[in-house]
């Protein structure tokens, strides 16, 4: 078995809110829409092993970028 970091960020699927999740849990509520959805049947965009790290991975997907290349999320 390889170390699985603890702490996933994902997107909330309806208002694409990044969230922090305990990857021990099956599922989440999101914390700006109240909506629940299952983990793992969303792309992981990054995970870590500590709550405080995942908030700066966190901070860090937050910040505007100007790059033309960055995929498109409608
Ligand atoms: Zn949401």
């Amino acid at each position: 078995m390889t170390e699985r970091k603890r702490f996933w960020i994902i997107k909330c699927p309806r208002c694409q809110t990044y969230q922090i999740a305990d990857s021990r849990n099956k599922s989440k509520t999101c914390s700006q829409c109240s909506l629940r959805f299952e983990i793992l049947h969303l792309p992981v965009l990054a995970s870590s092993k500590d709550a405080r790290e995942a908030r700066t991975i966190v901070a860090d997907l937050k910040m505007p970028r100007t790059a033309a290349s960055e995929p498109k999320v409608i």
